[in-house]
């Protein structure tokens, strides 16, 4: 279904959702940056600035309590944390990097074990996505197949439109139930046209030779020059939409604790750490080779697609200029 609203519209149904104690979650300046976080008023909603960290955190915290345990005497009491009453959550102003993100996750978290938190989490949240009219040099969507448009991902999809205002077309049941609920606030499409969008510069990859490379070439000098400046900080995982490594870690003493989830990066020295001491990634051009190949061949080899949306996070964060649409183009010239 295609409406359209104007913004002014579109933040009184904001500022409607938020009265009916409706929980909303979009980019919100915190401090000098802009995180994906719950609205307080629509006022707070930032629409021309993509979030520092992705959206990930709606669904898989940076870190998180599984349970409490206290020992009493013999006995151990355990206290669960209870996923279903997880809130019920609109996701707004969803860039398309993000929401294509998420069903890449999906896939992960469903895949063997079906991780409860992750999805209690997904199955309560409706995510409104926001076409992009500008991009950075460090953008590259178009060249990993998505588009600025791309609406995967999205329950509701807005895309601006010219002289203000948005497009608004719906992309799920979930979508579809947002719209009849609110259908008064939303107008019939009177042809307004929709303004140009972002047109990141990076010519498109061609994944399957990079593919068929990387399939063939684990052993290869050139991870010692690709990596060779890898800090291994791992702000490039923690930043990603897709990345979503995580440790479990019990904090506390023998008597009471909690158990915790925390992201976790393959960038990280200790991150293939054996108890024995023994660590096969020992070197950091090692842990370097892991992301790229896991990003660009063993997701691919597990779910037929990459782990990489292009939303260009890990470029503009990487404290020593990796760039990975670089190392993609030079894998991609071999
Ligand atoms: S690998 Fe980098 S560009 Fe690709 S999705 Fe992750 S942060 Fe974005
Ligand atoms: S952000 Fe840069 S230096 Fe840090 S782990 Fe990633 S590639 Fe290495």
């Amino acid at each position: 279904m295609q409406k359209q609203i104007t913004e002014a519209n579109f933040r009184l149904l904001l500022d409607s959702l938020l009265f009916k104690g409706q929980r909303v979650v979009g980019p919100r300046r915190s401090g000098s940056t802009v995180l994906y976080e719950p609205l307080a008023s629509a006022s707070d909603l930032v629409i021309d600035e993509l979030p520092r960290r992705s959206v990930k955190e709606a669904f898989f915290p940076v870190c998180e309590d599984l349970l409490e345990y206290r020992k009493e005497g013999q006995q151990v009491q355990l206290t669960d944390v209870t996923p279903e009453r997880f809130p019920e959550t609109v996701l707004i102003g969803v860039r398309p990097c993000d929401a294509a993100a998420v069903p890449v996750l999906d896939a992960v978290f469903s895949w063997d074990y079906k991780d409860q938190f992750f999805l209690e989490r997904r199955a309560r949240t409706t995510i409104i996505g926001l076409a992009c009219t500008t991009a950075d040099d460090a953008c590259f969507c178009t060249a990993v197949g998505l588009s600025p448009h791309d609406p995967k991902g999205a329950d509701l999809m807005l895309t601006p439109l010219v002289g203000g205002g948005f497009l608004v077309e719906s992309q799920s049941d979930k979508g579809e139930a947002f719209l009849e609920t609110w259908k008064d606030r939303f107008a019939e499409r009177d042809g307004t046209q929709p303004q140009e969008l972002a047109t990141p510069a990076t010519q498109p990859f061609d994944l399957k030779k990079i593919k068929a490379w990387l399939d063939k070439h684990f052993e290869d000098a050139a991870w010692d020059s690709i990596a060779t400046r890898c800090v291994g900080c791992g702000a490039c995982a923690f930043v990603c939409p897709a990345c979503h490594c995580f440790d479990i870690v019990d904090e506390g003493s023998e008597k009471a604790g909690k158990r915790r989830k925390f992201w976790d990066a393959c960038g990280f020295s200790k991150f293939t750490n054996h108890a024995s001491g023994h660590n096969p990634r020992d070197l950091q051009p090692k842990r370097y080779r892991n992301r790229i190949m896991h990003k660009f061949k063993y997701y691919d080899d597990k779910f037929g697609q990459t782990l990489c949306t292009g939303c260009g996070r890990c470029i503009r964060i990487c404290p020593v200029g990796i760039d990975i649409a670089g190392v993609l183009e030079e894998i991609e010239g071999k």
